[in-house]
């Protein structure tokens, strides 16, 4: 398949504009193959019209169509072979292995998704049948779901082409609730975006699913990206990326005639607090961490880019074996040069700051498009007395926080900002002696975790991957696993409704059997 840069208006493919970008490759400089039209004003236009008109029939189709749906992109995904795997090794220069567990994960949560809306019960069905002699008042039949929102706008990450991307859990999460999906494509993976882009709208049309569905339109996030979180059409925005961009787009949907929700997931530094006893055996802490730090080059939202430590001979050993480790890291290509280069800038930005020392640093010299990894260390009330240290460092960076006591410990925490995840280390007899810490940590994150490292997130019903602000705009909700799907959904409730009227799910006979709570009883059973 070649690559023919258009954009997806729906079923239709458009390329009306004058203006076109292309994709380079990081080492050589030579462009790949295809050129990309940014879409017009007008494009824009016609997808959100598209979208607005499908909606009112998408929302319409059973969980059992939209699982198929579903289930078909992920067929039609896997048809493109290993092209779309080439294609985005090429874009964003991730290993194979990387690319293809990417697409297994994308594959995976697509799948999730289907099977939530086979069993159906996520719908939350409420059901208070009428008390019509009840005194001093009667009661009405109240019924309640939750309803797709309506059009939902997708803003690609550059650090999964795949799994956070075109297909991704965005798209597959707003798809599955009911609602028409119009993407943003990444302007560093444009390519990968329109192999996929072309198997969701093959399977838009082997599923008869309506015109507008979906939508894929490439161009700057400045003036398209904008345009569509700025259309009275869109009822909400997802979004991974930066915190200048998902702040711009929340700050934008704000100041709507309607406000809609931004669930963007931005920067996190995600702190591991290792506990005295973690500090056993330090090669091992150091060897483990060293891997996490630089796995992906460093270009994971899990990074652990904070470690605090309560000074002692035992963190001595610990920052000699760590250097040692690190020492030992190739530096490896990042995504792209933007990245690379801001890489670069955010980490000498930090590192000269006062108080900063360099503790650990790739041996190797970087080329140009490599990020080499680096370790430095300041004490707590450095740490706390400068927010600037707290600011994510996109790469293979980290920063030890070395606190006198556990009162400066106390403080830092105190002083975090929101964050993705927070890790403790330490033996299990040890953690209730910091019990007052490790609750303090949780009131920061999204995820706590034991003895192990933030990097890897388990797609699955029970994950959380979303923190307090700013590490998301809303951290009641998660964009990985199923509960991904709530942000694209309201409550409705239908009172009195008649019964040919109501959504299936509401229905005295219960033909989906699901679980639902009728007059406060958890129940599958038929009215
Ligand atoms: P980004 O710059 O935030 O871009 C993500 C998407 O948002 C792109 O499609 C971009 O469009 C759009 N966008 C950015 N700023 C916008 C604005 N002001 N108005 C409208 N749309 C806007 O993120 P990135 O390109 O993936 O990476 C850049 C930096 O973001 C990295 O160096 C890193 O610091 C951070 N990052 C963080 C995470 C994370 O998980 N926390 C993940 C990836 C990246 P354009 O491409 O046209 O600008």
């Amino acid at each position: 398949m070649s690559i023919h840069g258009k954009n997806f208006i729906g079923n239709e493919l458009s390329a009306k504009g004058d203006k076109s970008s292309k994709i380079y490759d990081i080492n050589s400089n030579e462009a790949l193959e295809g050129e990309f039209f940014h879409a017009t004003k007008q494009e824009v236009d016609e997808a959100l019209e598209k979208a607005n008109k499908a909606f009112a029939l998408y929302k319409q189709t059973s969980q059992q169509q939209r699982a198929e749906f579903l289930e078909t992109i992920t067929e039609e995904i896997m048809n493109l072979g290993d092209e779309l795997v080439v294609r985005t090794m090429a874009e964003s220069n991730l290993p194979r292995p990387r690319i293809e567990g990417e697409r297994g994960r994308t594959i995976g949560q697509i799948k999730m998704f289907a099977n939530l809306l086979k069993e159906g019960s996520w719908v939350e069905a409420t059901i208070d049948e009428s008390m019509p002699n009840r005194e001093p008042l009667p009661r009405n039949d109240l019924r309640k779901m939750l309803r797709p929102l309506g059009v939902v706008s997708v803003f690609e990450a550059s650090n999964f082409p795949l799994a956070f991307a075109c297909a991704g859990g965005d798209t597959a999460s707003a798809l599955a609730a009911g609602c028409p999906v119009i993407v943003k494509a990444h302007s560093s993976h444009s390519g990968t975006s329109e192999l996929i882009a072309s198997a969701i709208i093959s399977a838009v049309k082997k599923c008869n699913m309506p015109d507008g569905t979906f939508s894929m339109v490439h161009g700057s996030g400045r003036s398209v990206g904008q345009q569509i979180v700025l259309d009275e059409a869109v009822k909400a925005v997802g979004f991974t990326g930066s915190t200048a961009g998902g702040m711009k787009l929340f700050e934008l949907a704000n100041q709507r005639k309607t406000p809609i929700p931004v669930f963007a997931e931005m920067g996190s530094i995600n702190p591991c607090l290792f506990l005295p006893s973690s500090l056993n055996d330090t090669k091992k802490l150091a060897n483990t961490y060293a891997g996490s730090i630089t796995l992906g080059v460093g270009q994971f939202c899990t990074n652990p880019g904070l470690i605090l430590a309560l000074k002692d001979t035992k963190l001595e050993n610990f920052k000699i074996d760590l250097a040692e480790a690190i020492k030992d890291m190739s530096p490896a290509t990042m995504l792209s040069k933007g990245i690379q280069e801001a890489y670069e800038t955010n980490k000498e930005e930090a590192i000269k700051q006062h108080g900063i020392t360099v503790i650990a640093q790739a041996f190797e010299d970087n080329l140009p498009s490599e990020g080499k990894a680096t370790v430095a260390s300041v004490e707590a009330k450095t740490f706390i007395s400068n927010p600037k240290l707290q600011e994510e460092v996109f790469g293979p960076y980290s920063l030890l926080v070395e606190c006198k006591d556990v009162n400066e410990l106390n403080q830092v925490i105190d002083s975090l900002d929101g964050q993705l995840t927070a890790t403790v280390m330490g033996e299990d007899s040890e953690m209730s002696e910091y019990k007052e810490q490790i609750f303090a940590l949780e009131n920061k994150c999204g995820r706590i975790l034991f003895n192990g490292v933030p990097t890897g997130v388990e797609v699955c019903q029970s994950m959380q991957h979303g923190g307090p602000f700013p590490a998301s705009t809303d951290s009641r909700f998660t964009s990985v696993g199923t509960g991904a799907i709530k942000r694209f959904v309201r409550p409705v409730c239908y009172q009195d409704c008649p019964s040919s009227l109501l959504p299936e799910e509401l229905r005295n006979e219960n033909s989906l059997d699901i679980l639902r709570i009728v007059n406060d009883e958890h129940t599958r059973r038929i009215l």
